[in-house]
């Protein structure tokens, strides 16, 4: 089963690994959490909130796909981590919803770093802003604790390597900011996760390695 191989190379690494659930039934997520496994990616808000409440309650669910701000107030209650903020407006909202709930949210900020046009992404200017309104408290109830960034889907390790070290040259720049916490660096899926991990990542997103290929999503 890949889900061990993985989960032992992540072990070795001291990576975190989300086994990204997204497109699979509540019987393929209840296998892999019975082998020890906690942290399960989703990318759709509808079906994280389903899943977590059909789902053992020491699961934590990270969201990892695109958020509409008008959906941020069903995710809050059931997610741990949300990897895909990339936008001023969805941190305000996520701060506004967090304070209705007595809550503080931790995010991860999405860079843009393939040249594919579909990827997301904070460009350099609105990452820098957030980057101050946080270290000036503007956002009591969210934490930021990282970045995250998708890579280009190729195999090409020359487009992979630039990326990942590009990703890794912000996240060392905004260590040195006055942020506590921020300590997390999400990259790699289950076609670049090794390489992503030597480039210094220091969480995975898996998905097919360990529940195989998806027919949608
Ligand atoms: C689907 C998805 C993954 C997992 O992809 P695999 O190639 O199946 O491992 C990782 N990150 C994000 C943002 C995704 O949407």
């Amino acid at each position: 089963m890949s889900f061990e191989i993985v989960k032992e190379y992540c072990v070795d690494h001291a990576v975190d690994l989300v086994a990204v659930s997204k497109t699979k039934p509540i019987e393929d997520i209840k296998r892999i959490y019975d082998q020890g496994q906690k942290l399960f990616g989703e990318n759709r808000v509808d079906e994280l909130v389903t899943k977590a409440t059909a789902l053992p309650e020491d699961i934590h669910w990270h969201f990892i796909g695109t958020l509409q701000t008008k959906k941020v107030k069903h995710l809050i209650p059931h997610c741990t981590l949300i990897h895909s903020v990339d936008s001023i407006k969805l941190v305000e909202e996520i701060q506004k919803r967090s304070l209705q709930h007595n809550v503080v949210t931790s995010i991860l900020l999405q860079i843009k770093i393939a040249k594919e046009e579909a990827k997301q992404g904070l460009n350099e200017a609105d990452l820098k802003q957030l980057i101050g309104a946080f270290e000036a408290g503007l956002y009591p109830n969210v934490k930021c604790k990282g970045l995250m960034g998708m890579a280009t889907f190729t195999s090409d390790q020359t487009i992979l390597i630039s990326e990942f070290t590009f990703l890794k040259s912000w996240f060392d720049q905004i260590s040195t900011y006055d942020l506590s916490s921020f300590d997390t660096l999400s990259m790699g899926m289950s076609g670049d996760y090794k390489l992503a991990i030597e480039h210094g990542s220091t969480m995975v997103r898996v998905g097919s390695l360990i529940f195989g290929s998806r027919n949608y999503g």
